[in-house]
């Protein structure tokens, strides 16, 4: 995947690109584009294209708003589906925000996660791999082209047509990935009505965190081509499963996967269980950044497939992270609360710092629990260790604030834009009244 500066000239000639389109991500996980024409090529190239920082939101004041895009030329991709009338194409290259000095913009979370990919190779690993299983619903839209509330079919888990409506659609996503450089394992429909999941193959953090952000926009993109809206938000309906993103990982040196031992308790190593003590100990104060909704925490509810409580199994799929039965390279864990709306850069840059510092104090992960949590009391539940994950944004936020480590994982400067503002997001909530109240007290009181 590794382009030089004359094959990028060179596929722009040969496949007539006419527009080139800067991408970054902002500390929410907002794709923002800058778009210039091909003529613009070498400045692009040379990192001298220059944007406005304050415009975006959670970035920087006017004052100091010049910014550098500087984009990585391994991201370079040709959209197969934007042609013009005279097909003229759009290329795309993932960027990354430098400042007016030149130096990384500590509010870009695509810099700020190769920072902590540096510090992991100081620790002695050379990957940290990810696999992601990103969940999204197909709605209809009206005649206006606005997104309804009504799915589009009435299918469940691995249904297949007539009932399975998105099937066409889940098709030509899968296609168009591949178009782009994807290798698609698995698309199924998920459990819920209307609902889907596509899993592509893993990749180090960085390319991870690129593919999920890239793979939205292809999903929304043929959606709509097909009249219907994708949405990757956590939980759109009550009552049904809601959207999940589980993040399979593991921890690689130049030998191999660090988290497979053929003699250890269920073939882990020592150094896959610090990781996991880590990742358990820091789940409740990273959950701001995994979960990053009001919306996300109606879905962390019991009897939905998503977890409630910070626990771990080698079997069962309750737990907020599980050991998925593969050995050898294949030995990973299972993140289960993740959901769509994450910033991918800022979730494996957390998870990573909270997995680093477990093996850094050789945390101890609890027991494993391998019986239903769900059917325990809370007396059980504590004697076996087992907390509870946040069960509001404000909560996962003041959690958040509690925890130097994780907000080291994402940077002071992110740390604060992101805490001040989910606080401004759960009071704007929180003044809503909302149908529930209205049904549940009126009438009561
Ligand atoms: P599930 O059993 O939860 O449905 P899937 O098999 O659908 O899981 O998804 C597995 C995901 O894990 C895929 O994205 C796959 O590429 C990824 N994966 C496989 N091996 C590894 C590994 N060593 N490290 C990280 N992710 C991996
Ligand atoms: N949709 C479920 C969630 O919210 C996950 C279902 C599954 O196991 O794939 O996490
Ligand atoms: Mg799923
Ligand atoms: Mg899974």
């Amino acid at each position: 995947r590794a382009y030089t500066k004359d094959d990028i000239r060179q596929k722009i000639v040969d496949e007539n690109v006419e527009f080139l389109r800067l991408q970054f991500s902002d500390v929410f996980g907002n794709i923002k584009n800058v778009e210039v024409p091909v003529s613009q090529l070498e400045k692009v190239l040379s990192n001298n294209l220059m944007f406005d920082g304050s415009s975006i939101e959670g970035f920087v004041r006017i004052e100091e708003s010049d910014m550098y895009l500087y984009p990585d030329l391994a991201t370079f991709m040709i959209f197969p589906w934007a042609t013009d009338e005279h097909g003229g194409k759009v290329a795309r290259l993932i960027a990354d925000i430098y400042t007016v000095d030149r130096e990384p913009f500590a509010g870009d979370p695509r810099s700020n996660l190769k920072r902590v990919l540096k510090q992991m190779t100081a620790d002695g690993f050379s990957k940290f791999n990810l696999g992601t299983e990103p969940e999204f619903f197909l709605l209809k839209l009206d005649e206006k082209g606005n997104p309804t509330m009504n799915l589009n079919d009435k299918g469940g888990y691995f249904d297949l047509a007539p009932l399975d409506m998105g099937e066409n659609t889940r098709r030509e996503i899968v296609l168009e990935m591949e178009k782009m450089g994807f290798e698609v394992e698995a698309a199924h429909h998920e459990v819920a009505p209307g609902q889907h999941e596509v899993d592509f193959k893993y990749a180090d953090a960085l390319d991870a965190a690129d593919n999920i952000q890239t793979f939205k926009l292809i999903v929304k993109t043929i959606a709509r081509k097909h009249g219907l809206y994708a949405t990757f938000l956590p939980k759109p309906i009550s009552g049904i499963n809601g959207n999940g993103m589980h993040v399979n990982m593991s921890l690689f040196n130049d030998e191999g996967n660090v988290f497979y031992d053929e003699e250890g308790e269920l073939q882990l190593s020592q150094t896959a269980y610090h990781f996991l003590g880590g990742v358990l100990e820091h789940a409740a104060n990273f959950t701001a950044i995994t979960n990053p909704t009001v919306n996300s925490y109606k879905r962390l509810t019991p009897g939905y497939e998503a977890p409630v409580y910070v626990a771990w199994s080698g079997s069962n799929r309750s737990p907020m992270v599980r050991v998925p039965a593969s050995r050898g390279n294949s030995t990973r864990l299972e993140l289960r609360s993740v959901d769509p709306t994450a910033n991918p850069y800022l979730t494996f840059a957390a998870i990573l710092k909270a997995g680093l510092d477990g093996i850094e104090h050789k945390l101890e992960p609890t027991h494993a629990v391998d019986r239903n949590i769900y059917l325990m009391d809370e007396g059980e539940r504590r004697r076996a260790g087992i907390t509870d994950l946040p069960d509001t944004l404000l909560e996962a936020v003041s959690k958040l604030q509690e925890d130097e480590v994780i907000q080291a994982a994402i940077g002071k400067h992110m740390a604060r834009t992101f805490v001040d503002a989910k606080r401004l997001e759960y009071q704007a909530y929180r003044r809503e009244v909302s149908q529930w109240e209205i049904d549940n007290y009126l009438e009561q009181y």
